[in-house]
Formats: C-alpha cells, sequence, structure tokens
C-alpha cells in the first residue's frame, strides 16, 4: 500500500426541488440522486483513480447504504477491508436540497463515522504499517485522529492533515507533527481568527500557524489556486484556468492527487501542480467523486 486514509465516507442525498417546503408542508420535488461521499473517501478515490494503492479505515452503518459504500470504494480500487460495520447507527448521510436557483441547504449526519476509533486503528495496523503516507480530515472523532498521528508517528510514516471541517479546538501540536497541513482559507481564517480574504491576509495568517511550528502548510484557496508556505519560503502555485461548472469535493480531488503524486516522487512543488490542474478538471464536471479524472482522463487533459 501507498496510502492510508483514516476518516469518513458520507451518503450524500439530494433532492432537487423547484421551491423548498415550508414547516408542514409536502411538495413533489422533479428529481434525486444519491451519491458516494465523505471527504475521506473522496480523497481516497481521487488517489486510487490515479493509479495509487490505497486502504481506506472507516465505519459504515448497520443500514441498506453500508453495502453500497463498501462497493463503490472497491469498484475505484480502494482496499476496503477496513471499512467495517458500527453496529446500531446509520451510515454518515448528508440530505442535500438544491433549488431552482442553484442555492443548497445542507444537513450533515456523521452516524457511524463518529464511531471510528483507536480500536479501529489498532484492527488495520499490520496493513498501516506498510503505507509510507497516511491522510485524515476531521469528519470522525478528534480523539481518533490524535491516536492516528502518534501511530503515524511511532512507526515512521507521514501524514497529511486536512483540518476540515475546520475544529477551533484543534490542538495545533498533532498538527505539527504532521508533514503536512491542508486547510482551505476558510478553515484558516476559523483555526486563526484571524481575516483570509485577501493573499496578504492569507500569508499573515498563515505566518501565524507556521509561528507554532508547522513543517509544510498548504492553502488551497478556491479559483485564485494554492499557496505552500515553509519556514519563510512562500511558492505560490496560481489556478489552472476553467470553465467551472461544479466545486463541490475540488478540496479532496486537490488532497487526493497531492498525496498520491508526492508519494510518487516527493516533490513537493510539483506535486501542487499536479493537484492544481487536477482538481481543477474535476471542477469541470457535476459530482464529486465522479468528476475526478482518472490517470488517462487526467493525462489528456493536461495535453
Ligand atoms: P471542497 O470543500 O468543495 O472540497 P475546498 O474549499 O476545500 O473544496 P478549494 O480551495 O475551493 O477547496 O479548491 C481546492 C483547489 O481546487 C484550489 O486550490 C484550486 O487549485 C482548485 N480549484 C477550485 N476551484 C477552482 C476553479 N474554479 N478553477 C480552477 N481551479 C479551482
Amino acid at each position: 500500500m501507498d496510502i492510508a486514509v483514516i476518516g469518513s465516507n458520507m451518503v450524500d442525498l439530494i433532492t432537487y426541488t423547484n421551491t423548498m417546503p415550508k414547516a408542514g408542508e409536502t411538495l413533489e420535488a422533479p428529481d434525486f440522486a444519491l451519491g458516494c461521499g465523505g471527504k475521506g473517501a473522496n480523497q481516497a478515490v481521487a488517489a486510487a483513480k490515479l493509479g495509487a494503492k490505497v486502504m481506506m479505515v472507516s465505519k459504515v452503518g448497520e443500514d441498506i447504504f453500508a453495502e453500497n459504500t463498501v462497493k463503490n470504494l472497491q469498484q475505484y480500487g480502494v482496499d476496503a477491508r477496513h471499512v467495517t460495520v458500527a453496529p446500531g447507527t446509520s451510515s454518515g448521510v448528508a440530505p442535500i436540497f438544491v433549488d431552482d436557483q442553484s442555492q443548497n441547504r445542507i444537513l450533515i449526519i456523521k452516524g457511524a463515522n463518529a464511531k471510528l476509533s483507536a480500536a479501529d486503528i489498532d484492527a488495520a495496523a499490520e496493513q498501516l504499517k506498510a503505507c509510507s503516507l497516511i491522510v485524515l480530515q476531521l469528519e470522525i472523532p478528534l480523539p481518533t485522529v490524535y491516536y492516528a498521528i502518534d501511530f503515524a508517528r511511532q512507526h515512521g510514516i507521514k501524514v497529511i492533515l486536512n483540518p476540515a471541517p475546520a475544529v477551533a479546538g484543534l490542538d495545533i501540536d498533532y498538527a505539527c507533527q504532521c508533514e503536512f497541513f491542508m486547510p482551505n482559507e476558510t478553515e484558516l481564517e476559523i483555526l486563526t481568527g484571524l481575516p483570509t480574504s485577501t493573499d496578504e491576509e492569507v500569508l499573515r495568517a498563515g505566518q501565524m500557524l507556521l509561528g507554532r511550528g508547522l513543517k509544510n502548510l498548504i492553502i488551497t484557496l478556491g479559483n485564485r489556486g494554492s499557496v505552500w508556505m515553509q519556514g519563510d519560503t512562500v511558492h505560490r502555485i496560481d489556478p489552472t484556468v476553467v470553465q467551472a461548472v461544479d466545486t463541490s469535493g475540488a478540496g479532496d480531488a486537490f488532497i487526493g492527487c497531492f498525496a498520491h503524486y508526492w508519494v510518487q516522487h516527493g516533490d513537493i512543488a510539483k506535486a501542487m501542480q499536479s493537484a492544481s490542474a487536477y482538481a481543477a478538471c474535476s471542477v469541470t464536471q457535476r459530482g464529486t467523486q465522479r468528476s475526478y479524472p482518472d490517470a488517462e482522463t487526467f493525462q489528456r487533459f493536461l495535453t
């Protein structure tokens, strides 16, 4: 295995409606779609689609969604042996309502993701030890994230920590043990309490975090590109200009792709260039995982 993602999976339940129902009202909606998501699963799928050997440690519920989630990961080549059922729980689900103005209303029910524990990491320990990179996000309990970081340190495995969704109480000392800390601009703002609307503000907030001992800070800035900060060095990656159709899951595409290329050749700036192009390619299609190009499609996009 190259990469282990210890993280979440979610089922997106997307209802397309002309108008949102008021309290007590029942309306007919024209369309519905079911999608596989969750930051952990998205990042695992992006790396696997590019050809990385990826395993996932994750929890599904005791319900009809579980089998579909495992099948979906396997279909993309992700090793799902350590995606296990949390008895008596629902899977993580996200009921999403999209109206005719493309406005979203989203509820997140963490479900089984809230049950992923240190015991699940121990159960996968032998396979995890063979990985060169562990990728973490914050849709699972924080103590499990911290346990994974300790586990990685003990076994000399590098870590990418994507602090999403942002948790104000995140212990930055754990982030400092990770090779890469990768927030987007909103997460950076929540973590530092500083504004991040302009490039200058982003760099100031980034410097504040780096001052606490982070090794590599990579900030994604949507259609403004991304920035890599290490010590006093700032490396700016301009965005790949595309006609964006749907930007959901762009951050996960970026991280999954970065993980793959960094494990391949260890060059941070080059891995960011690829990740930037890969995420840009993904925003030209609707959806999250299904919008991520495989290696062949990505090569065509680049040429
Ligand atoms: P999400 O939460 O939807 O997964 P995010 O907010 O974490 O996304 P962004 O910072 O929006 O992540 O995007 C990640 C990367 O994707 C950016 O750094 C950029 O390289 C690329 N990207 C995003 N939007 C665009 C766009 N409109 N055009 C080109 N590239 C884009």
